[in-house]
Formats: C-alpha cells, sequence, structure tokens
C-alpha cells in the first residue's frame, strides 16, 4: 500500500479507543500491523464501511497498475486494442485497399486461402480456430496496411524494414523448424506445401519453391535445398516487397513463427486432414 507513508496515516483513520476488539492492545498497534500487510482495515469493526472500502479500493487500483502484466495479457490488451482502432474504420472502405470483401457489416480476407472476418464492432469469426498467431497479423494489416499491391520483387526476411533487428529470431522461430521438417520428411513436406495450393515457381536454383498469400497483399515465396556434397540443405523464405508496406515486421514474423508451429504439428500428425494453421 503506497497511500500509507506510515502506521501514523492508518491511525489517522482509526478512532483511537483502544478497545482491542481487534484483538490487538492499541489502534497504534492494530496501525502497525495493517501497515506490515499482516491485518486489513477490516479487521476493526469500528471503522465505517465506506472508509475501508475507499481504502481497501486504493489497494486494488494499486496491484493493477503495479503488478506487470503477463505476456498473455499483454497480447489480449494489443489485440483489443486492435479491436478498437477497427470500429472507427470504414471497413468497406479497408476492403477495397487490402483486397477484402465486405458484405452485410464484415471484412473478408484470405488467410492462407481461407476466410477470416471482421466486423464492424471488432469481432473476429473465422471457420477455424484463431489465436494471436493469426488474430494479431490479421487485425494489424487491416488497420495499419497501406493496400501496396504485390510487386513481383522478392526479398530475404533481414532486407525488410527493420527485418535485420528480427532476423535472428525469425531464422530461429520460422525458418530453421520447417527446414528441419523438410530435411527429415522430404515428401510430407512437399504434400503440406501442396495443401495450401502453394505455386510453385522457379527460384534461384532452389529444389522447391512455392508462392503463397498468408495475406491478399502479402506473399511469400519458400524455397528449400536439399542438403549436396559438401553442401548443407538451406531453407529460406523471401517476401515480395510489397509486404514492407501492408504489415509490420513484428506481425511478419508472427506469422512466420504460425506457419512453422503448424508445420510441426502437422508433421507430428501426419494427416493433413481437417486441419487448420495457428491452432
Ligand atoms: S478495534 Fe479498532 S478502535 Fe478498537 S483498538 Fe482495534 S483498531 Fe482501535
Amino acid at each position: 500500500m503506497t497511500w500509507a507513508k506510515s502506521p501514523m496515516d492508518i491511525l489517522k483513520l482509526l478512532d483511537q479507543s483502544n478497545c482491542q476488539r481487534c484483538n490487538e492492545p492499541s489502534c497504534m498497534a492494530f496501525a502497525a500491523q495493517v501497515f506490515k500487510g499482516k491485518k486489513k482495515l477490516s479487521d476493526c469493526p469500528k471503522l465505517d464501511q465506506s472508509i475501508i472500502e475507499k481504502y481497501a479500493q486504493s489497494d486494488e487500483d494499486e496491484e493493477s497498475t503495479d503488478r506487470p502484466r503477463t505476456s498473455e495479457e499483454e497480447v489480449e490488451a494489443y489485440v483489443k486494442s486492435l479491436k478498437q482502432k477497427v470500429q472507427k474504420m470504414d471497413l468497406a472502405a479497408v476492403a477495397e485497399k487490402l483486397g477484402g470483401v465486405y458484405q452485410n457489416g464484415r471484412l473478408t480476407v484470405k488467410v492462407l486461402g481461407k476466410d477470416f472476418s471482421v466486423y464492424t464492432d471488432g469481432t473476429l469469426s473465422a471457420d477455424i480456430h484463431t489465436n494471436p498467431w493469426v488474430s494479431v497479423p490479421v487485425l494489424t494489416y487491416i488497420t495499419e496496411g497501406a493496400g501496396k499491391d504485390i510487386t513481383g520483387s522478392w526479398l530475404p526476411f533481414r532486407e525488410l524494414k527493420e527485418g535485420s533487428a528480427w532476423s535472428g529470431l525469425f531464422r530461429q522461430r520460422c525458418e530453421k523448424p520447417l527446414k528441419q521438417i523438410a530435411d527429415n520428411e522430404y515428401d510430407l513436406f512437399v504434400d503440406l506445401l501442396d495443401v495450401f495450393n502453394g505455386r510453385a515457381v522457379q527460384h534461384l536454383d532452389a529444389d522447391i519453391a512455392r508462392v503463397f498469400y498468408v495475406l491478399p497483399k502479402v506473399a511469400i515465396m519458400v524455397c528449400y535445398w536439399p542438403a549436396e556434397e559438401d553442401f548443407e540443405s538451406n531453407l529460406n523464405i523471401f517476401f515480395d516487397e510489397a509486404a514492407n508496406e501492408n504489415l509490420n515486421i513484428a506481425s511478419i514474423n508472427a506469422m512466420g513463427s504460425g506457419l512453422a508451429r503448424m508445420f510441426e504439428k502437422l508433421s507430428e500428425k501426419h494427416s493433413t486432414h481437417q486441419y487448420w494453421p495457428f491452432s
């Protein structure tokens, strides 16, 4: 409690009759116990309920502002702030700008080919289970995306805006786990890429090169080179340059981590039926 700087501040609230009904020898002794957190103001039966409630509320307020939020609470608060932004937006205009569809009070965008909808009150809806791996990037795309069209020019993650600061994390959370799956279960990896209708392309002599639209105007290209003689295998993900304008680096990283998590789960299950990313 920071409202009481010393037991004296608590003593001022008491009637100082030293009646001992609180089982302390005096009001001063009681105040000292409250100051140490060993008794509560409500343990004095002579205190007005209004005073007890007033100071109990102060303690709660302090606790809620002093206690650091957990990462889940941080994410929840961030999602809430994004939904509040959505409420102030013209979703029909956003749909036109970002390659979505606006109908019956909701904006729908394709996330890896699957429908994901946001209503004007910020409510999310999808045929699939959603979690922060997908809801944060999608809401960020909707609230901040510039709507830049796909360019056809590909960049590695580290060359995206602020990418160099995040590239270690992206390598660790996205490219490395995907490479491991491709190394260990090549055929399954190809099957998984097919599930999401990746378009096969040629790029830098990669053995596998597939283009996906994680969002209507955020395209990625997954490239894999198997091990060869003295060369280790490698997997890189490239981004269409428009990603720089349509999604911030934290959300791009979150989407990459979600993609890797999805592939890991799928490879564990060895089944691609009825499975959706980020669940
Ligand atoms: S019950 Fe209240 S008034 Fe009585 S001694 Fe304890 S603190 Fe003081």
